[in-house]
């Protein structure tokens, strides 16, 4: 058996299209067109690559993206009076800080800064104890987007055994908040956890995001499970997950690829995310099949 690959370019592509139409119908009938303000602190080299396709992709769906890049060196203060000016300007409906911001700066307190309407990440407290109490929420962008590619190769996820292998705050945590909201028995694993393979041998569904190349082999997999790979690892051989891809297709019944898995799925959540902020801001209902 090989299993179904999951093109989660495609099913973002057809998202992204989603989003598109309805800022169109909102610009139409409403006159209101959604921005997304992405805040770079320093020049970290990946960090730029990620917010240029941001701000590409914000203004291919139709939004204003406004940028903001500070120096390395910009203090504590400085961040946290642009974010104080981002979230009274009505223009802009949802903030991102680019992460990891620079060791000086006190990277909870400038999240925690951002309006919780406007956390189009998600990862204040206020969106995160929402989240983890059932209240409506917005998402973390990465676990959204692997709900949603869940739930369309499964339907319904309840009773399913799954097995989240990281506990990241931005990963981890908020993906086994969601799938325990859908009814699925949620196992955590990381690096403490002991026998691993058999862990995940009991496993349904494994969404694994441990920053470990291929790590996740084809021997722990339960036959015909479904294998989200959140990895993205730079290798000599390029760029690959934390599933090793080809073992795990012999065994499981359908898993993302890496790269055109879950990254795609990413960006086009932060869409779907500042799309919902904007509509909340205005008093709109939430956009369709964009939100949980
Ligand atoms: P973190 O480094 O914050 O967390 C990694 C987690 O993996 C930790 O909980 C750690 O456990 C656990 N872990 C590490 N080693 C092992 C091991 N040997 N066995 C079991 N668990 C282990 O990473 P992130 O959550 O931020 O990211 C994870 C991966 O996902 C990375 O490759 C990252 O690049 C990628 N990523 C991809 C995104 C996308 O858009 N596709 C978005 C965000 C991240 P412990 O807590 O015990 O240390």
């Amino acid at each position: 058996m090989v299993a179904q690959r999951i093109d989660g370019k495609v099913f973002a592509a057809g998202l992204r299209e989603k989003i598109a139409g309805q800022v169109a119908a909102l610009k139409d009938e409403h006159g209101i067109t959604p921005g997304l303000a992405v805040v770079l602190v320093g020049d970290d080299p990946a960090s730029q690559v990620y917010v240029a396709s941001k701000g590409k992709q914000t203004v291919a769906a139709g939004m204003n993206s406004y940028e903001h890049r500070l120096p390395a060196d910009a203090g504590q203060a400085e961040l946290l009076a642009l974010i104080g000016r981002l979230n009274a300007d009505a223009d802009v409906h949802g903030i991102l800080v680019q992460l990891p911001l620079p060791a000086h700066i006190d990277e909870a307190e400038i999240i925690n800064a951002i309006a919780v309407k406007k956390d189009v990440d998600g990862f204040t407290v206020a969106n995160t104890g929402r989240l983890a109490t059932g209240q409506r929420a917005m998402v973390p962008c990465t676990p959204l987007g692997c709900l949603m590619l869940l739930r369309d190769q499964l339907g319904d996820l309840s009773g399913k055994n799954a097995v989240v292998i990281g506990r990241s705050n931005i990963v981890g945590k908020p993906m086994a908040a969601l799938l325990l909201a859908d009814s699925a028995t949620v196992t955590v694993a990381h690096s403490r956890t002991k026998d691993l393979p058999d862990v995940v041998r009991g496993a349904d569904i494994v969404v694994a995001a441990v920053g470990r190349p291929q790590m996740i082999k084809g021997d722990w997999i339960k036959p015909g499970a479904t294998v989200i790979d959140v990895g993205i690892n730079r290798t000599d051989a390029g760029l690959v997950g934390d599933v090793d891809y080809d073992s795990v297709a012999q065994v499981a019944g359908a898993v993302t690829p890496v790269p055109g898995g879950v990254g795609p799925m990413t960006i086009a959540c932060l869409l779907a995310n500042t799309l919902t902020a904007c509509c909340r801001a205005n008093g709109l209902p939430d956009p369709e099949g964009l939100t949980l």
